[in-house]
């Protein structure tokens, strides 16, 4: 060590020199040298080529200061070999962590790719059954890549569904026009029967009639749907249009031999409009009757249930089998027991459109042999 008292002057009072270290004399030299008096608690003193002392300064009590001072460069030797070593280490952790980081990388953007390739797959073969698998990721991604692939099915099911509606409206149209056709083209060869003609004539504005009625619903289902429907919304008593409409099928329930009874409690409004709504209960009681072999009964029930208004229709009909209570809402399903009634398979996609419409909805519960029950639910009026 290097130690040095020194007065206000700069001038040396003590020093004594680090024998072994050649440097010594000259640092001190360069200290005595200075003539600003160094401040800092530490400092160095470069030597130039030859190496550097660092100092600490302190001032004593008399005002003389005291600074120790050593060769830095005895520490470079073990700095120097504590670079050498970090080095070593450093350079193959650092490729290791290049490599890991870009395998890494390489194995977190492969669903990426996989989803890439598979959307580019969709675009250029129309093909929607393409799926990506997601046992093969983890994480957000995975999340992505199930949620792509629920998407991909939701709109497969779309797809099919849409298909499917074609093809049984193009079958279902196919059947009046042709029977249209036929009878036009009879009433053609016989111009002189007057009478024919007419009765052919009256079976065309029929058979034009049933076809309207079905574009029409199929028009009313895709507008609810799309939520295209306007509705034309006003306080209603829903007990009251219950009523009016069991009156109305009464008639047609007694030549059918059907009991028909209505109950409710009390008033039950709901905002609703009040055609639609109608049109939905209508449906409901047209099936029942219509599935309800002579002697049954037909029941409504109106009722208030926690903010709802809930409408119900039980028969004592045929009821339908387990397997087709998730379908009779397709729009054109129909039951195979239902064939030898009339019917077009829409009304209750109908009614289902128009309770959702609502904000409601409508289940069905039903036995085969024994009865169904439809129950059509709507938020009640505050
Ligand atoms: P449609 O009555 O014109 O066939 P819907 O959409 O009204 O069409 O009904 C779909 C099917 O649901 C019917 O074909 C019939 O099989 C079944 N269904 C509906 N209501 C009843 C009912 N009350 N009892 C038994 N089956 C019913």
């Amino acid at each position: 060590m290097l130690v040095r008292v020194s007065d206000a002057q700069n001038r040396t009072l003590f020093a004594s020199l680090p024998y072994s270290d050649p440097l010594g004399p000259e640092a001190l030299k360069a200290l005595e040298a200075r003539s600003i008096l160094p401040t800092e608690r530490l400092f160095a003193v470069n030597l130039g080529k030859r190496g550097m002392f660092e100092f600490a300064n302190t001032r004593l009590k008399n005002g003389s200061l005291l600074q120790i001072g050593r060769n830095a460069g005895r520490r470079r030797v073990p700095l120097e070999h504590f670079v050498g070593s970090c080095l070593a280490v450093m350079f193959p952790v650092l490729l290791l962590a290049l490599g890991g980081g870009a395998l890494m990388a390489n194995r977190a953007l492969r669903p990426l790719r996989e989803l890439t390739a598979t959307v580019q797959n969709i675009v250029a073969t129309g093909k929607l059954d393409a799926r990506i698998s997601p046992e093969k990721t983890a994480g957000e991604l995975r999340e992505l890549v199930v949620s792509f692939d629920r998407m991909l099915e939701k709109i497969e099911e779309l797809v099919e569904g849409m298909r499917g509606v074609l093809d049984n409206v193009a079958h279902d149209l196919r059947t009046p026009i042709t029977r249209l056709r036929g009878v036009a083209e009879l009433a053609l060869r016989n111009p002189a029967d007057l009478v024919g003609s007419q009765e052919a004539l009256a079976d065309c504005v029929e058979e034009s009639e049933r076809v309207i009625t079905m574009l029409n619903t199929l028009m009313d289902i895709s507008e609810v749907e799309t939520g295209a429907m306007k509705l034309n919304l006003h306080r209603v008593d829903v007990t009251e249009l219950a009523r009016g409409l069991t009156e109305f099928y009464a008639e047609v329930a007694e030549e059918r031999d059907l009991k028909i009874s209505m109950s409710a409690q009390g008033a039950c409004e709901a905002i609703a409009d009040e055609n639609r709504l109608r049109q939905a209960v209508g449906n409901l009681l047209d099936n029942a009757v219509k599935y309800t072999p002579a002697g049954g009964r037909v029941e409504v029930v109106v009722s208030r249930e926690a903010g709802e208004v809930v409408l119900s229709v039980r028969d004592s009909g045929i009821g339908i089998p387990a397997e087709d209570q998730s379908r009779v809402w397709e729009r054109l399903f129909r039951g195979d027991k239902s064939r030898s009634q009339r019917g077009l398979g829409l009304g209750l996609s109908l009614v289902r459109a128009i309770a959702q419409a609502h904000a409601g909805d409508c289940q069905v519960k039903s036995e085969p042999g024994a009865g169904s029950e439809f129950t059509l639910r709507i938020p009640a009026a505050g």
